[in-house]
């Protein structure tokens, strides 16, 4: 099988890893049929052998776009970082392995931000307390409404952003974050 490179996170996707986070995709990679990025979960028509991954120069952003890229890494690395405490905190072992892949996910995207925004340092946020959500219920209607904010967030910006694939790598990643909310409502 070929190493086919995914141009949104610049990951290749290959028979050892195109099951990676299985548990965070409604309809799975096979080996025979991949789908999906394993790593960011943009689509295969996203995939590419020769083409470049998809890059901008950050010191052409204007004060207002960075600071939209900057917000979008926060909001992936908030998602990231609840996905993973929400993990330890279920009770049902589909739902914990579910969780796992979500955060791998989320992070991947945050990655992909710092990227394109040509920030060095992932943010570290300040600790939450999740301890109102006592029921693998709760947590998953959390986060159902965190990945709506997300859809709601790349779709505005999306929008806003003079700058193409930017805006293009946006809506990519809220059709994910669409799934993700189907996703964690199917559990419910
Ligand atoms: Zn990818």
């Amino acid at each position: 099988m070929t190493n086919i490179k995914c141009l949104v996170c610049g990951k290749y996707v290959n028979e050892n890893n195109y099951n990676f986070n299985n548990e965070a995709f409604i309809d799975k990679n096979k080996k025979n049929s991949i789908i999906y990025c394993p790593f960011c979960g943009a689509s295969s028509i996203y995939f590419s052998e020769s083409r470049e991954v998809y890059n901008v120069n950050p010191k052409e952003f204007d004060e207002s776009t960075l600071k939209i890229v900057d917000h979008a890494v926060k909001l992936e690395v908030f998602n990231g970082d609840f996905y993973l405490e929400a993990a330890k905190m279920c009770k049902s072992d589909k739902v914990e392995a579910m969780f796992k892949s979500l955060s791998n996910i989320e992070y991947e995207h945050a990655k992909i931000h710092m990227r394109l925004g040509g920030f060095n340092n992932k943010p570290v946020l300040r600790n939450m307390d999740y301890s109102n959500y006592d029921t693998d219920e709760k947590l998953l209607k959390a986060a159902s409404m965190r990945e709506e904010h997300a859809v709601k967030y790349y779709n505005k910006y999306s929008k806003e952003i003079n700058n193409e694939v930017l805006s293009k790598v946006f809506k990519i990643l809220r059709d994910v974050e669409k799934i993700h909310i189907q996703l964690t409502l199917d559990e419910i």
